[in-house]
């Protein structure tokens, strides 16, 4: 039977179609909203295709990734798929796992207040119940696995009614990313996920770390939203709050605005003015552009914090673990990070952290008190495994 996973973006719609644990097609709908809409498609073992087309909403992107997983023989009826994972970003303070999609899910209003930016993602559960209505629909929480931090960990110091009437607390994001390396971290260091504490470093565009200690999150850098935490792509990462009322006041800038530099303006792009893409910023450092140097050096100070801060609060750590497109791909901004942790034993083999690019691989060296693991996330996987666990647990 087949799990297929769906990731609604604001103009995008991403799907993976699974085999029991293969992935046997994905896709990619771009500029979903426009006459000019790009459909990337890709079955296994044969060769990638893309279309150009109208595609005015999720809604008719759904149905064309259905029509084709059709003509290319890989779902002949609805019936053949047994369930779908949804993607969702936040799922605000009542999902502590993955859920089953029902009324709960659907009228799940605080998450819809708390992430406008990712309404869309029920908005493509919504759009799924319309073309598959027989088929289970579960939905995977970028959060979710959040949810065990203590109160210490999710509460603001702010005036205590916003946390109860607003629900405004730390939630933290990547969650399905966090808990599929760590779990792997596990396997690969020959140990249950309950027997060690570890750092996963989901570095990418958008970055979080989390302190897991004996397989439950305690601790994560992102917060109310996906802002806060560690130097990203575009977002500043943590800052002086009071630095957005000094801006309003003399940038004369909306809230609107202030959110939308914060957001899309900042981090990487901001401090280098090259790109969010660290490649071209990694390119200019080498060709000795001086801003292009300190953005390396802001970033890897940032992640250096955290993981300091995470050491202190899981009395040990067993191992940090790289993920995501810079942490997966990127040996010189591993090695900036790790040159400054001596002081906790950690001790990269600088040898096996140049060969290790997009793969799983431990790159410590030996005598390092902290083992040190590249492991290239899976999130969609983990989305089809969670759609198996849930689906599973309600038919029992
Ligand atoms: P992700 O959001 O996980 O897809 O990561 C995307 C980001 O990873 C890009 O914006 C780049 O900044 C970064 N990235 C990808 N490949 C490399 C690389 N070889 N070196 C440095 N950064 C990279």
């Amino acid at each position: 039977m087949l799990i297929l996973v769906i990731n609604c973006g604001s103009s995008s719609l991403k799907y993976t179609l699974f085999k029991h644990e293969q992935e046997i097609a994905s896709g990619l709908v771009e500029r979903i909203g426009t006459e000019t809409a790009v459909y990337t498609r890709q079955v296994r073992g044969k060769k990638q295709s893309a279309l150009t087309m109208s595609v005015p909403n999720h809604e008719r992107a759904i149905r064309l990734m259905m029509e084709y997983l059709g003509r290319d023989n890989l779902v002949r009826r609805p019936e053949d798929i047994e369930a779908v994972g949804h993607r969702v970003a936040h799922g605000g303070p009542n999902f502590t796992d993955s859920a089953l999609v029902d009324e709960r899910v659907r009228n799940n209003q605080i998450a819809r207040d708390l992430a406008p930016l990712h309404q869309v993602n029920y908005d493509g559960i919504e759009a799924a119940l319309k073309l598959l209505p027989q088929q289970p629909q579960v939905a995977v929480f970028d959060t979710a696995f959040h949810q065990t931090m203590p109160a210490k960990a999710y509460t603001y110091a702010l005036p205590y009614r916003f946390f109860t009437e607003l629900k405004i607390r730390k939630y933290g994001f990547h969650g399905t990313s966090h808990k599929y390396v760590s779990l792997r971290a596990a396997q690969l260091l020959k140990k249950t996920a309950r027997r060690i504490n570890v750092i996963t470093l989901h570095l990418g565009n958008g970055s979080s770390l989390a302190a897991i200690q004996k397989g439950k999150c305690i601790d994560t850098s992102m917060g109310l939203t996906p802002l806060a935490g560690v130097v990203m792509g575009t977002r500043s990462g943590d800052i002086d709050p009071a630095i957005v009322t000094y801006l309003m006041e003399k940038e004369g800038l909306s809230a609107a605005e202030v959110e939308n530099l914060l957001n899309k303006k900042s981090g990487i792009l901001g401090v280098s003015g090259i790109s969010n893409d660290l490649r071209e910023v990694i390119k200019q450092a080498g060709k000795g552009n001086a801003r292009a140097k300190l953005c390396l050096q802001v970033l890897a100070y940032s992640i250096q914090k955290y993981i300091g801060a995470y050491h202190a609060i899981l009395g040990g750590v067993d191992a940090l673990v790289f993920t995501a497109g810079i942490g997966e791909k990127s040996p010189m901004v591993r090695k900036l990070i790790c040159d400054g942790l001596q002081g906790l034993g950690v001790k990269l083999d600088v040898g096996k952290n140049r060969k290790t690019i997009a793969q799983e691989k431990a790159i410590h060296a030996a005598g390092s008190k902290i083992k040190i693991l590249v492991i290239p996330t899976r999130e969609e996987y983990m989305i089809a495994q969670e759609t198996r666990r849930i689906i599973h647990k309600a038919k029992k």
